[in-house]
């Protein structure tokens, strides 16, 4: 199997099979996001503990299937993480998708799966279906430390 087609894989595994799906309620922050030029929307529930740490994330949402797998990945590896490791998690991927950064992601077990991202940045109006999860997040993130 090719690079390619594992990436794939990865990508369609969580499409079809969305990790953390549903509303969270109570939440400690819900936020909505949408991709107009896709037709992606998202909403995302967090919990965040004392030391404003994510303890638990699931989301709704529907459009295409990188969206998608992008949020469904983003919950498993924002759980259990601080607001500064996610930022660094979101800088490190944004940097790959639109400034042509290194995919670094293969190195750590826990965000291998972000390592299939990568070939979307070939698809330059995909980028923003792959970030719209981690947008709403940072939104989310920064609404509840307000
Ligand atoms: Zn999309």
């Amino acid at each position: 199997m090719s690079i390619d087609e594992l990436y794939r894989e990865v990508i369609l595994d969580h499409f079809e099979n969305p990790r953390n799906k549903g509303v969270l309620d109570p939440c400690t922050v819900h936020e909505h996001g949408a991709n107009p030029l896709c037709g992606d929307k998202i909403d995302l529930y967090l919990d965040l503990d004392d030391e404003k740490r994510v303890t638990k994330v699931t989301f709704e949402g529907s459009g295409c299937s990188i969206s998608q797998a992008s949020v469904s990945m983003l919950t498993e590896i924002a759980t259990g993480k601080t607001i500064e490791e996610i930022e660094a998690i979101t800088g490190s991927f944004k940097e790959m998708m639109l400034e042509d950064g290194p995919n670094v992601f293969e190195e750590y077990e826990e965000l291998e799966d972000l390592a299939a991202l990568e070939g979307v940045k070939n698809y330059p109006v995909r980028i923003k279906c792959a970030l719209l999860g981690w947008n709403t997040l940072a939104e989310a993130l920064k609404k509840s430390q307000e």
